[in-house]
């Protein structure tokens, strides 16, 4: 085990738990402040990892904001990391002190169900274990999140950094990179397939160009007209601003299959209407309750419309591997720790290109 004296290491004499460092918020009214708590002294399987970089998802800021129920303060949000493995637990082979890793939204499971084996942690019989904001299956602490010095995680669920990948421009990827990757994945985007990616933001970005990178023809469509231009740059072949009536109904039946990032509760059915015949729908923004639609929208056509949660673990990996191999990264925008709180308001005002991510190494 490690003996250097960073954040979260650990050597077996002195495996304790670690002071760590955080920003997190106490209510939901609250801005993102310093907060100070401890990792947990390794288990035989945990590896502790310094953190270097973290995204911010738009997933933090609704649980932070308590636009979701059953957030516990004080909550320390962050589900998109990358770092440095500063030490492991004696049972630990897969990840070596040095080794650049990552961990996206969950940390741990029971690793028995049938959910787990088939590689669908997200989906474990007992409850997953999130990143943050969710008991430890262990001793029932809240888990604390990526916008901290490092963490603590079981070894299943820590990520290799393929060989060569620019861990700068890494994290995003472990939450919007596999939430878009894995339905494109579930339902056989490729060659001849017509996407639409509706919403050009954290994860609408890595949609359009994980779609294009798999061989899709993909359309973006955007309430924001000036986005028009960069989403041609990130990949897609054709754009629809959803404001304009006339280029939706001229859109009628033209994709096979539309990935909804929307991060509200909205209408379903002038997107319904795109889909052709047996052409399916996949929701992963909006988790609140949605307004009812028109049960033709889906019978006439055969369309079909579902939903789809991160994506376990050996995908995730794939995804990593995938992008990887064909250089995708999202287009990031690097802020410092203490700007978190500027980052929330921009998110929530669509003024993110694409995905902020912390650099840690100027401090917490
Ligand atoms: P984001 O960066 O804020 O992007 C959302 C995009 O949706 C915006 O850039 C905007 O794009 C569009 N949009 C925003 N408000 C809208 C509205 N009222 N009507 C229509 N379009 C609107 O958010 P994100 O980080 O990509 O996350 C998107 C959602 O996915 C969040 O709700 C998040 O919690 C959820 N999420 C789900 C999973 C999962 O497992 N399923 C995982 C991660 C995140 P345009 O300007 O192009 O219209
Ligand atoms: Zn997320």
């Amino acid at each position: 085990m490690a003996t250097t004296a960073e954040p979260g290491t650990t050597s077996e004499a002195t495996n304790r738990p670690t002071p760590a460092k955080g920003w997190g918020s106490d209510a939901a009214d609250q801005p993102l402040r310093p907060m100070e708590f401890e990792r947990r002294a390794l288990r035989p399987d945990d590896v502790a990892i310094k953190i270097t970089y973290a995204g911010i998802c738009h997933s933090d800021l609704h649980t932070v904001r308590g636009d979701w129920p059953g957030t516990v303060y004080p909550c320390i949000p962050g589900h998109e990391i990358v770092g440095r493995v500063t030490a492991i637990g004696s049972e630990v082979t897969r990840h070596r002190v040095g080794d650049v890793v990552a961990v996206g939204c969950m940390v741990d499971s029971c690793m028995a169900c049938d959910q787990c084996l088939a590689g669908w942690e997200v989906f474990c019989r007992e409850g997953c274990v999130q990143t943050y904001n969710s008991p430890d299956r262990h001793d029932g602490t809240i888990s604390k999140g990526g916008y901290t010095d490092h963490i603590v995680v079981r070894d299943h669920f820590v990520l290799k950094v393929p060989a060569g990948m620019d861990p700068s421009r890494t994290a995003p990827l472990l939450c919007a990179g596999i939430t878009t990757y894995s339905p494109l994945r579930q339902y056989n985007v490729g060659p001849g397939t017509k996407v639409a990616v509706v919403g050009l933001g954290g994860l609408g970005h890595m949609g359009v160009k994980l779609a294009a990178a798999m061989g899709a023809h993909v359309t973006m469509i955007t309430t924001t007209p000036e986005k028009g231009e960069d989403a041609r740059r990130l990949g897609a072949h054709d754009v629809i601003i959803s404001t304009d009536a006339e280029a939706m109904a001229a859109a009628a039946t033209r994709f096979d299959f539309i990935l909804n990032t929307i991060p509200v509760s909205h209408e379903i059915d002038p997107y319904l209407q795109l889909l052709g015949r047996s052409g399916r729908m996949v929701i992963v923004g909006a988790l609140t309750p949605m307004p009812g639609f028109v049960g033709a929208n889906l019978i006439w056509w055969n369309r079909a419309v579902g939903g789809s949660a991160i994506g376990g673990i050996p995908e995730t990996q794939e995804m990593l591997d995938f992008c990887a191999a064909k250089d995708i990264y999202p287009d990031v925008e690097f802020i410092r720790m203490n700007q978190v709180n500027e980052a929330y308001e921009r998110l929530l005002k669509n003024d993110v290109r694409y995905r902020f991510v912390i650099d840690m190494s100027h401090g917490l």
